[in-house]
């Protein structure tokens, strides 16, 4: 199971600042954490950190990949009169779920707390009332009175805003709610998968490549420089999925629910994985007596979308954590499907050996 020092360092990972193209403070969390057990650290020059663990064989590199960015937004400009900031998203937001909410701004002066409002109600005709704010007529309210108090707070076009929301357990233990799991839990099983490699000395056929890449939530940026530098022979992408266990959510539109197991993801529109791997790792968790849901998901894409078609190509899966509420302020997911994630994967590297890995692109 997940143990408190893993859990203290994913509040850690969770809680930090680090949306899509600022990710170096978690980045640096995570570097100081694989250094203890892993092989070798290495960084791209986009930022993402990789770390390895050699095993009985140099070949086949299997890469785990899981991005460390989040959604976050970047100061578009300052009004004038009265010190609001203005914003443009930075990842995938619904303009509903911003309204009210609490940001950190951070600035060359240091970060700044802001919450994201708009008109009040009380001012809105009844016709307004019923109409969605758009964020375009949002703005980020520091408590600044002009533009010039806003800058003297350090304020500048281009900073970085991220949502404020602390990590939390529920349920006796058995949930984690906050920010940030897409994909910081991503990242966090194959940190775990790589240190438990190391400290329980497994033997594995092959080099196992752990990869917290950077920019994905803006079109899985640092999955292309980290696929070209490990120039993997098969990858397995640790992500969230979206849980369909939500009112209002039909079963096709999202097959998965919180806690029935690790999401193998069948397709999605920027991937439809190699299906001898695919099949491998579903004969794999029923061998290892692991749950799994297949999962597929119409619209959206993971670093797996640079990552298969890497170089002559990488035979690729998607394994998630089926996760409540992604791309808002809180989140929420169960660590019994971490934990299996962490279990399935290990079990693919143990399987791993240079025959197995070819035969998965032996068309
Ligand atoms: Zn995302």
């Amino acid at each position: 199971m997940v143990d408190k020092k893993s859990l203290s360092l994913l509040k850690e990972m969770l809680e930090s600042f680090g949306p899509a193209g600022f990710e170096v403070e978690t980045a640096a969390i995570v570097k100081k954490a694989v250094k203890v057990y892993a092989d070798e650290v290495m960084t791209d020059k986009l930022g993402s950190v990789i770390f390895t663990h050699k095993g009985t064989s140099e070949l086949p590199r299997v890469l785990l990949a899981g991005h460390i960015d989040e959604v976050g937004f970047v100061v578009s400009g300052i009004e004038d009169r009265t010190g609001f900031l203005t914003f443009n998203p930075l990842g995938g937001w619904w303009d509903q779920v911003l309204l009210s909410q609490r940001v950190v701004v951070r600035t060359e002066k240091g970060d700044i707390p802001g919450v994201i409002a708009a008109k009040p109600p009380h001012l809105l005709s009844p016709d307004e009332m019923k109409k969605v704010v758009e964020k375009k007529f949002m703005f980020i309210d520091i408590g600044a009175t002009s533009k010039k108090e806003a800058e003297g707070m350090g304020v500048r076009i281009g900073d970085p805003v991220v949502p404020f929301s602390g990590f939390s357990v529920i349920r006796d233990g058995k949930l984690g709610m906050g920010k940030a799991f897409d994909d910081r839990i991503g990242a966090f099983i194959a940190m775990e998968v790589v240190r438990r490699l190391a400290e329980q000395k497994v033997k594995h056929p092959n080099t196992v490549y752990g990869a917290a890449t950077v920019q994905e939530e803006v079109g899985s940026r640092g999955a292309a420089t980290v696929a070209h530098m490990v120039d993997p022979d098969v990858a397995i992408v640790l992500e969230v999925d979206i849980a369909g266990d939500v009112p209002g959510v039909q079963p096709q539109e999202a097959p998965t629910k919180m806690g029935k197991g690790p999401s193998i993801l069948t397709f999605d529109s920027s991937m439809i994985p190699n299906q001898a791997l695919k099949q491998f790792v579903i004969d794999t968790a029923k061998k290892a007596k692991i749950p799994y849901q297949l999962s597929l998901v119409a619209m959206g894409g993971t670093d797996a979308s640079r990552i298969h078609m890497s170089r002559a190509g990488c035979p690729s899966i998607v394994i998630s954590a089926p996760t409540r509420h992604i791309h808002s302020h809180v989140g929420i997911l169960s660590f019994d499907d971490v934990e299996n994630a962490i279990k399935l994967t290990l079990e693919l590297i143990r399987r791993f050996d240079k025959k197995t890995v070819s035969s998965f692109t032996a068309f």
